[in-house]
C-alpha cells in the first residue's frame, strides 16, 4: 500500500495587463493556491482551491496533517476525516476550498496510481468532449461599453463559440443596453447567458428578466443573494428564463436547500470550492434526482478545468433521452496566464467543444517553469 508522504502548497500570481470588473469587485490580478500531494514512491497529484489564495493555503496547512501516512486510494475516507475535523466551524467557506483542493489532488493521484483517467474512476466516460461556453464580457473602463462588449462577443463567435456568458449587475438600464448590443453582435443562433453575481433585488431581477427575455437568454445566473432562497423560487415563477446558481454554495446540504426550495433550473457547484470531486459527484447525483441540470462553475487554472471536464465526461444528464443535450463547460476567456501556461496539454475549444483528458489522473502536467515564473514561496507540510 502506498502512503501519503508530503503535501506542498504553491501560491501563484499573475498581474493583469488590463483590470476588469463584475458586479461585486474588480480584478487586477489572478491569484490561486495549488496543492501537490505526493505519495511514497514519488507519485503525486495536483489540486487547487477556489477562494483567497492565502486563506486556502492556511486551510491546507490545517488539514494536511490528517492525510500524512494515509492510503491515497481511500480518497472518500480521507474526505470524511478532513470534513469531520472542520465541520464545527467551516461547513462552507474557504476551509472547504482547501478541502476541495486536497480532494482534487487525491483524485489525480489515485488516477495515476491506478493508471486510469479520473472520469473512468468516477464511473465511466459518457462522452469524449463537451460543449463549452465562453465566459468573458466583463465590465471595464471605456467610452462605449456596449460597443466594446459587442466587439468582444463577435470575437468569441469568430473563435468558434456558439455560446457566451456576459456580466450584468450595473443596473437594469445599463444591463439591458449591454445585453441588446451583445445579442446583436452574436446573431440569433448563439446561446447567451447573463450573470449578475447576486447584484439584484427581487424587483430588479424580475425587471431585467422581463426586458432581457426577448433577446433569448439561455440562463440568468445568480440574480439574487445566495441567501435568498425564497427570492429565487419567486423569480423562477415570474420568468421563463432558466435560473442558475450555486457557485457560492457548498456540499450536498447547501445544494439540498436550493433543490428543496425549487430555486434553480441549473446548479453550478465549483468543484474547487463545494467539496472537491468527491462531493460534487454526489451533488450531481442529487441534482439529477431533483431534475436540475448541472453546469459546474469553473474559474481557475487547467487543474480546475481538468477536474470539471472529468466530471462532465461522466455526468448523467437530466432528464436523459436518446438525443440528449450535452452538459456545458464554463470556459473562461478572460486574460489569465496561470490558466494558459501552467498546465499541459493546453485546453482548446474546437468548434465550441473541449476534449475530456484521457490520460491517467486529471490527465495534465504542471509546468515547472510556470510554477517558478508565477510562484510566491512554496511551502511544504511534511
Ligand atoms: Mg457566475
Amino acid at each position: 500500500m502506498s502512503r501519503i508522504e508530503k503535501v506542498n502548497t504553491f501560491v501563484l500570481r499573475h498581474r493583469l495587463a488590463e483590470r476588469f470588473r463584475f458586479a461585486q469587485w474588480e480584478y487586477a490580478e489572478r491569484r490561486v493556491c495549488l496543492v501537490k500531494v505526493t505519495a511514497q514512491g514519488g507519485a503525486f497529484g495536483w489540486g487547487e482551491g477556489y477562494g483567497p489564495a492565502g486563506v486556502v493555503r492556511a486551510g491546507i496547512d490545517f488539514l494536511a496533517p490528517l492525510l500524512l501516512g494515509r492510503d491515497p486510494l481511500e480518497q472518500e475516507t480521507l474526505w470524511q476525516a478532513m470534513f469531520r475535523r472542520s465541520f464545527d466551524f467551516a461547513r462552507q467557506g474557504v476551509l472547504l476550498g482547501a478541502l476541495s483542493a486536497l480532494d482534487v489532488a487525491l483524485w489525480d493521484l489515485k488516477g495515476k496510481l491506478l493508471d486510469q483517467p479520473v472520469s473512468v474512476l468516477l464511473g465511466g466516460r459518457k462522452r469524449e468532449s463537451v460543449r463549452a461556453y465562453a465566459t468573458g464580457l466583463y465590465f471595464r473602463e471605456c467610452a462605449d461599453l456596449p460597443a466594446a462588449l459587442a466587439a468582444e462577443a463577435a470575437a468569441h463567435r469568430a473563435a468558434g463559440f456558439d455560446a457566451v456568458k456576459m456580466k450584468v449587475g450595473l443596473g437594469v438600464e445599463h444591463d439591458h443596453a449591454n445585453v441588446r448590443a451583445v445579442r446583436e453582435a452574436l446573431g440569433p443562433n448563439a446561446a447567451l447567458m447573463i450573470d449578475a453575481n447576486h447584484a439584484f433585488s427581487g424587483v430588479e431581477a424580475a425587471d431585467l428578466a422581463r426586458r432581457a427575455a426577448p433577446h433569448g437568454i439561455a440562463w440568468f445566473e445568480e440574480p439574487l443573494s445566495p441567501d435568498d432562497c425564497d427570492g429565487y423560487a419567486e423569480l423562477r415563477r415570474k420568468t421563463a428564463i432558466p435560473i442558475a446558481a450555486g457557485e457560492c454554495e457548498a456540499r450536498r446540504a447547501g445544494f439540498l436547500r436550493l433543490f428543496n426550495g425549487r430555486c434553480v433550473d441549473i446548479a453550478q457547484p465549483d468543484i474547487c470550492a463545494a467539496g472537491g470531486l468527491t462531493e460534487t459527484k454526489k451533488i450531481a447525483d442529487m441534482a439529477y434526482t431533483f431534475g436540475v441540470e448541472l453546469a459546474p462553475h469553473c474559474w481557475g487554472t487547467g487543474i480546475a478545468m481538468a477536474a470539471a471536464l472529468h466530471l462532465l465526461g461522466n455526468l448523467d444528464v437530466v432528464p436523459g433521452r436518446l438525443e440528449e443535450r450535452d452538459p456545458w463547460l464554463e470556459f473562461d476567456r478572460t486574460e489569465n496566464s496561470l490558466r494558459d501556461e501552467l498546465t499541459q496539454p493546453a485546453f482548446r475549444a474546437q468548434n465550441g467543444r473541449v476534449a475530456v483528458p484521457d490520460r491517467p489522473g486529471l490527465g495534465i502536467e504542471v509546468d515547472q517553469g510556470a510554477l517558478e515564473r508565477y510562484g510566491e514561496a512554496e511551502r511544504s507540510k511534511v
